[in-house]
């Protein structure tokens, strides 16, 4: 099942989760309204009944905007006639404000997996003017019925519980959502897409963090794999990037004490700031790189690195650090390369 599938399957389980509460209610309802005579109560929930069943059956067709519309319409309605019928003690009213946060999360998740928008000003409007309309109400008019006060408070107790579920229920989705489109976001920003190492953004983070470990430990490392462009001459992009990929998981495993990460291109660094790794472990790189044997395409392929060391020094600025480092492999370049110049 691919991403958008599962997004589609989730807002139908949620509406339909919405859809069933609702049937839910109508029975509650119901049974209230015939124990305490409520005529008027009674003959909206066959209404309602029949609207829900209905509904229930559009969700499963996968009428999404329509069940929400009605679904909302039908909370209203309820909400309305409640007051209408019981004042405001019962707190039908706080369905009106349950709703913000369902009718907020609802019309995110439309816009995001069925790219079509809710009108969320336009129904908030109407939860809005319900709400102030229903307290208008109920203060200039005597509600239609009086019951016992033990029907009274099952039905404050069955209000207040169901419209703070609501609430609940969407606000720890929408706290989920946040944070993981966030982390999502942060690790699109400093992953390198093609080997998974960080990138270069997060290095330069993490140089500009303090300092965990005396002076003496602390080392950074540029290697670059050598004549790489004639990997990618001979053997096409597609090997080029496979290259890249294995030598990255190989630094990776090898130096897993320190920070790796791709700087560009063919060129990585290799960062250690609090003394659990020795500079010894790039010769150990070195070597293991040089040993491995990669294959592409069925055909063998030789591949070597050089690596350049700087020891920190508190003189020279994170950008004269790399310089320096550059430097060495330069060195180690121009010296017959697949070396670790120190
Ligand atoms: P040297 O031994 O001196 O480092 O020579 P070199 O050929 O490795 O160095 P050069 O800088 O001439 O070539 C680097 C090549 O790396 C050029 C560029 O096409 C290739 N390259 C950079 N990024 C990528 C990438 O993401 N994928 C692939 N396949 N190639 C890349
Ligand atoms: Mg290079
Ligand atoms: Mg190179």
């Amino acid at each position: 099942m691919n991403g958008t599938e599962q997004k589609l399957l989730f807002l139908r389980n949620l509406t339909l989760f919405c859809g069933g509460f609702l049937l839910f209610t109508d029975v509650f309802f119901l049974v209230m309204g015939i124990v305490y005579e409520m005529p008027v109560i009674r003959y909206l929930i066959y209404v309602k009944l029949v609207i829900n069943t209905t509904n229930i059956y559009l969700i499963l067709k996968r009428h999404f905007l329509i069940a929400t519309t009605i679904i909302y319409t039908v909370i209203m309605a309820m909400m309305i006639v409640g007051v209408i019928c019981l004042g405001t003690e019962p707190a039908f009213q706080l369905y009106a404000l349950g709703m913000m946060a369902c009718i907020s999360y609802n019309g995110y998740l439309h816009a995001r997996i069925l790219k079509r928008e809710l009108p969320l000003a336009l129904v908030i409007a109407i939860h809005v003017i319900c709400y102030a309309g229903v307290y208008v109400y109920a203060r200039t008019h005597e509600p239609l019925y009086t019951i016992p006060e033990s029907g009274m408070n099952i039905l404050i107790l069955f209000n207040s519980v169901a419209a703070f579920s609501i609430v609940i229920i969407y606000v720890w989705f929408y706290h989920k959502i946040a944070i993981e489109s966030e982390e999502k976001l942060e690790n699109m920003a400093l992953v390198d897409n093609l080997t998974g190492l960080y990138n270069r953004h997060y290095l330069l983070a993490v140089l500009n963090q303090p300092e965990p470990c005396k002076p003496d430990n602390r080392w950074l490392a540029m290697l670059d794999i050598d004549n790489f462009k004639k990997v990618n001459d001979t053997y096409g992009h597609n090997c080029g990037d496979y290259i890249l990929h294995e030598v990255a998981a190989i630094a990776r495993q090898t130096c897993a004490n320190c920070t790796v990460c791709r700087w560009g291109g063919e060129e990585f660094i290799v960062l250690s700031r609090d003394g659990r790794c020795t500079i010894a472990v790039l010769e150990t790189l070195r070597q293991r790189i040089a040993d491995e044997p990669f294959r592409y395409d069925g055909k063998p392929l030789q591949i070597t690195v050089t690596i350049g060391v700087m020891q920190y020094d508190e003189r020279l600025t994170n950008d004269g650090w790399i310089s320096k480092a550059d430097e060495k492999l330069y060195q180690g370049k121009t010296h017959g390369k697949n070396q670790v110049v120190i």
